[in-house]
């Protein structure tokens, strides 16, 4: 596992941090966002699919739990799963196909879907501080060692650890 912990000072680092994970994320790839709510995710994810070329606006699911974007250069499948009752509801959607097909899937909100997540994927925890501010995110990246190549390229690049 290779773990960073980058901090960010307002959304828009947030969404180029999503949009720089974006151009690099691979087809498979499932990145599970954990936060609470306003903590950002939704701005992560509006980012990534920048970074995958996606012109339509992305706004959070809530109500539909999943919205399929095709249009960049991998589809995104993104998921908020807040208001699942539980994960039988993501075999109604169908979630296999998404999650073993030939896109990207976001999940806001995977910890209430943990027993249907395969292990390798790439978590990203996103936390207020407000002792640093309003907006300071802390923002831990935790990849499987099989995905580490994707990972922002160098110190200087907003690591802190
Ligand atoms: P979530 O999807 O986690 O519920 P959203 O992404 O919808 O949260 O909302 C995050 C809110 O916090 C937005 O209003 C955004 O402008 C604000 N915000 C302030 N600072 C940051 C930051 N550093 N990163 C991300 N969002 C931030
Ligand atoms: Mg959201």
């Amino acid at each position: 596992m290779a773990i960073q912990i980058l901090e960010t000072a307002g959304p828009e680092e947030t969404f180029a941090l999503g949009e720089k994970l974006g151009k690099k994320a691979q087809a498979g790839e499932i990145y599970l966002l954990f936060g609470d709510l306003g903590s950002g995710k939704t701005v992560f994810a509006k980012g990534m699919a920048v970074g995958l070329g996606i012109a339509e606006p992305v706004n959070s699911p809530t109500f539909t739990i999943l919205q399929i974007y095709e249009e960049g250069r991998l589809p995104l499948y993104h998921f908020d799963v807040y208001r699942i009752a539980d994960a039988e509801e993501m075999e109604e959607i169908g979630y296999y196909d998404f999650f073993y097909g030939n896109g990207v899937c976001l999940i806001e909100w995977a910890d209430l879907v943990s027993e249907i997540l395969p292990g390798n994927c790439i978590k990203i925890t996103i936390k207020k501080d407000l002792e640093k501010g309003f907006d300071y995110r802390t923002i831990m990246i935790d990849k499987p060692d099989s995905s580490a190549d994707n990972l922002p390229a160098a110190k200087g690049d907003g690591y802190i650890l």
